[in-house]
């Protein structure tokens, strides 16, 4: 018998699903049944993830800084795919710098994409999905929300905002059949860190403090996404998952094993 598609007859949409762990979950949902709509920056990736897709998926060129657009990208998903269900909070930029370096500007536009954007998708999907008796929510957060990381000052502090924003949301719609979690990734081999993880010290370093000492694939982190989005998680809401090898298991002390002679 073939196995029972998870998202048959839902509809998703995914932001920043051009590209890494929105676009492993984007083909993840779809595969298991969902139409998609992937939301991004205006680009070529997203229409070429849409013609891989192939029928039920559909790219809207989004910048989710815009409450205006995000607004409108919930307008689009319901007017094709005639509801929403899934809502993928993932769009995020990276920052780096301690508070007397950051600009202004940069901090806005870090909170603007990375923490707004998340309080616009779902002010603007939540009426849709009361609409069906329900829907499920998703945003990406962070390790760096659930702790800090030396010079990320401007990303500890939406991501960490977004952890709460999820509690929030949840308690406020539980009753109204609609689930919000997040995910709290630890490193993942994705085009935000490509830059810096190439970097054979920092990467390296990066796989000293991660106990499983790598970084995650983007579908690791679709499969929890997929998994908190489906039926299966039914009681789980308000609650921020890491999936991050371990890395905020740890206190950050150091590994005494390693320093202290052989006895
Ligand atoms: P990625 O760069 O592959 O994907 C991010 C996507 O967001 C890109 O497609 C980008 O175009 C899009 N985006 C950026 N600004 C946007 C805007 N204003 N409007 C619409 N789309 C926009 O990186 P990723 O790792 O897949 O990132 C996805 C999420 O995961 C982000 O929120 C990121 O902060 C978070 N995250 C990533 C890691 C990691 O190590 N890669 C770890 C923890 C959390």
């Amino acid at each position: 018998m073939a196995k029972a598609l998870r998202f048959e007859g839902k509809v998703a949409v995914i932001t920043g699903g051009a590209s890494g762990i929105g676009a492993a979950t984007a083909a993840l949902l779809h595969a298991e049944g969902a139409a998609v709509v992937i939301a991004d920056l205006p680009g070529e990736a997203g229409g070429a993830l849409v013609a891989k897709l192939g029928e039920r998926a559909m790219f809207v060129p989004t910048d989710v800084s815009s409450w205006e657009a995000v607004d409108a990208l919930m307008t689009a998903a319901v007017t094709r795919f005639g509801r929403l269900d899934i809502l993928f909070n993932n769009a995020g930029i990276g920052s780096f710098g301690a508070t007397p370096d950051l600009s202004v500007e940069d901090w806005r536009r870090v909170i603007a994409i990375d923490l707004d954007a998340v309080f616009y998708g779902c002010k603007a999907a939540i009426p849709a999905m009361r609409a069906n008796g329900g829907g499920v929510i998703v945003n990406t957060a962070s390790a760096s929300g659930m702790a800090a990381d030396y010079h990320f000052t401007a990303y500890n502090a939406a991501k960490a905002g977004v952890i709460n924003y999820t509690r929030a949301v949840a308690i406020d719609h539980a009753r109204e059949g609609i689930r919000c979690n997040a995910v709290c990734p630890g490193p993942v081999e994705t085009p935000i860190l490509s830059g810096i993880s190439a970097i054979p010290e920092i990467r390296a370093a990066w796989n000293e403090v991660v106990p499983m000492g790598r970084f995650a694939r983007p579908e690791e982190i679709a499969e929890v996404v997929a998994f908190l989005a489906s039926d299966a998680a039914s009681y789980l809401t308000g609650a921020a998952i890491p999936v991050d090898g371990g890395l905020t298991a740890h206190t950050g002390q150091p590994n005494l094993a390693k320093l202290l002679p052989a006895v």
